[in-house]
């Protein structure tokens, strides 16, 4: 029997951020996912709980490249300070903040590097708090760094060769497309509800400079379907990949579309989780020799969200890895 190819990977110090006041985004939803995917491994995928981090200096330094090193330290100092409210109302942070925030930009460091030395082809990582709100100076939509951002930058420049970054969750990535709008290197895909937080996204958001085109947002009205979703989500995806011809894929795997998601507000069901999960592996098949990345963002009813990240990862382990490698 060959070795699983995908690997699960998270670490004990993503759960230290607790926002406290029945925040949506709660260390439950880690461990609801971590217990679903180990029940639904069978020998299909590894999960790691404790992955081993980069040092922590290592990852702050690399996180200069996504984050002023002002916002860095203010969240450091908001956790030190303990309960509040970071740049918004939605980011509240807790003595463990910085610690968990810091620890899912190591996995995605990590994972990264792994990737562009080849010793990983894919990977999901189960990580909080979420990424792709956060901006280069601002914690944003329960995000504080942008695990997702760094992970595509490291494999661009570890490679010289393009990434592209996929987006599903029912939100815009706002800090991700904001980080790479003007590169051709790394492209941008995302469908999710419109208008809604956090109000960027629109149709004519594609890209400036050299990374005109390279960005492709699919807005849609509230209460859109499987059919809706997965054919937005299909059509973005094939239009930029098959004109950027990434190296390998990140995905920003939000599951918070789901219809039972109490922030959403969309009506995916796991039908449309899986062909989601299937578009990406095949677009990592067909264009990355299989590299994907792919990082945990939202999903906050947790029995969707837990039968949704099995879903996904059966679908990223559903095909051989790496056949046609480059
Ligand atoms: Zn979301």
């Amino acid at each position: 029997m060959t070795q699983p190819v995908v690997i699960v990977r998270s670490n004990p110090r993503c759960l230290a951020h607790d926002p406290g006041l029945g925040h949506p985004e709660s260390a439950r939803r880690l461990e609801v996912v971590l217990a679903a995917l180990e029940a639904g491994a069978a020998g299909r995928w590894t999960v790691d709980r404790e992955a081993p981090l980069p040092p922590d200096d290592d990852v702050i330094g690399t996180l200069r490249w996504i984050h002023d090193a002002d916002h860095i330290e203010r969240v450091r100092r908001a956790s030190e300070e303990g309960a509040g409210w970071l740049d918004s109302h939605d980011c509240r942070v807790s003595r463990g903040t910085f610690d968990a925030a810091l620890a899912a930009a190591g996995l995605a460091l990590g994972a990264a590097l792994d990737l562009a030395n080849g010793r990983l082809q894919r990977a999901f990582l189960a990580i909080r708090p979420p990424s792709h709100h956060a901006e280069r100076s601002a914690a944003r939509g329960f995000c504080f760094f942008n695990a997702v951002a760094l992970a595509a930058e490291v494999v661009v420049q570890a490679w010289n060769r393009p990434v592209l970054v996929v987006d599903f969750d029912a939100h815009h990535g706002n800090g991700t497309q904001r980080h790479f709008y003007d590169r051709s290197d790394v492209g941008y895909v995302s469908v999710h509800g419109y208008p809604a937080f956090p109000g960027s996204g629109g149709a004519d958001e594609t890209g400036a400079g050299a990374g005109a085109g390279t960005t492709r947002n699919v807005p849609l009205a509230p209460g859109a379907d499987d059919a809706v979703y997965c054919e937005a989500f299909e059509g973005a995806l094939e239009e930029v990949g098959s004109r950027l011809q990434p190296a390998a894929i990140v995905v920003s795997a939000g599951f918070d579309a789901h219809v039972a998601d109490p922030v959403g507000g969309m009506r995916l069901t796991e039908v449309g989780v899986r062909r989601l999960s299937a578009a990406v592996t095949g677009a990592a098949e067909r264009w990355a020799s299989g590299r994907l990345l792919s990082i945990l963002e939202g999903g906050f009813d947790l029995q969707a969200l837990a039968n949704c990240a099995r879903i996904h990862v059966e679908e990223l382990a559903s095909t051989e890895v790496g056949k046609a490698d480059a």
